[in-house]
């Protein structure tokens, strides 16, 4: 018989996975799986469920083959068109969060939005912060816009190549976790990342192009006084401290993600034009 138990068991899948798998397919909770572990499973669910087993054994992030991820206490849609997003990037959010709490009216820009994983979850938490959020892929931002409307939280989106098409405006901060890792970078052929869209991924350069990109113009699109806070790789944070600092911002900083490394990086632009 094909219980939830001996399914989970002959998946050749982590537990945790399997897991995953057959509570999204039944559409129940883990306890309820460990309560109903000897209840046989439907023929049809069945089918979906090896089928799921099959893609992920195939090496297919869980987050496509799920089409969600959690992040930031919310629940993502997510497909090969945007990138999965990543516990890292919860502290980019947060210090968002941070800047914006209790200041109404506060304007964000979120640049390469993706998913929307940042936008959405800032506007969630700021309702009172107005949030525009841009991308190049009109794919992604169909996937942004549909997670902005499930989860309720008030964003414009824009297509724009970075700054190319963007409505003139000033904001109060402007983020970004854009795609910076080397070509040359071996981790691109491995894992979950050789299934995402690689140009959320690498900017096909140095790691530093699209950040170069986004710190020279960021100075036309930020208030006096406004923050850019941009996510980087493990080694990138002198770098773009560096790059920040020549561009004349001030009280440049790096912050460390839970893993301890420098993940994200910030300045504040002081110069009023
Ligand atoms: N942090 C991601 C990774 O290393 C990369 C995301 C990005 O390029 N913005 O897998």
């Amino acid at each position: 018989m094909n219980t939830v138990r001996s399914v989970i068991a002959q998946s050749g899948l982590p537990l945790l996975e399997a897991r995953m798998i057959v509570g999204h397919v039944l559409n129940v909770s883990r306890a309820w799986m460990i309560a109903h572990d000897s209840d046989s499973i439907a023929a049809g669910s069945l089918v979906s469920i090896q089928e799921m087993f099959r893609r992920r054994l195939s090496g297919e992030p869980m987050a496509y083959i799920l089409g969600q991820r959690e992040f930031m206490g919310l629940v993502f849609k997510t497909n090969p068109s945007v990138l999965i997003p990543r516990p890292d990037t919860e502290l980019l959010v947060e210090t968002a969060i941070d800047l914006l709490q209790n200041r109404p009216g506060a304007t964000m820009l979120d640049m390469g939005t993706g998913s929307g994983a940042i936008a959405v979850s800032v506007a969630h938490y700021c309702p009172q912060a107005a949030v525009m959020a841009s991308d190049t892929s009109a794919e992604a931002l169909a996937v942004a816009r549909e997670n902005a409307q499930n989860l309720g939280a008030r964003v414009v989106f824009v297509e724009s190549d970075w700054y190319e098409q963007l409505p003139v405006g000033k904001f109060d901060l402007i983020v970004s976790n854009p795609p910076y890792i080397h070509h040359a970078d071996s981790h691109l052929e491995q894992g979950d990342l050789r299934f995402e869209p690689p140009q959320a991924l690498t900017d096909f350069s140095d790691g530093l192009a699209a950040i170069r990109k986004i710190i020279a113009g960021a100075g036309g699109f930020l208030q006096a006084g406004g923050w850019l806070w941009l996510e980087h790789g493990w080694d990138q944070a002198e770098s773009v401290r560096s790059l920040l600092m020549e561009a004349g911002f001030a009280n440049v900083e790096s912050r460390r993600d839970l893993s301890g490394i420098e993940r994200i990086s910030g300045g504040q632009w002081v110069i009023s034009e």
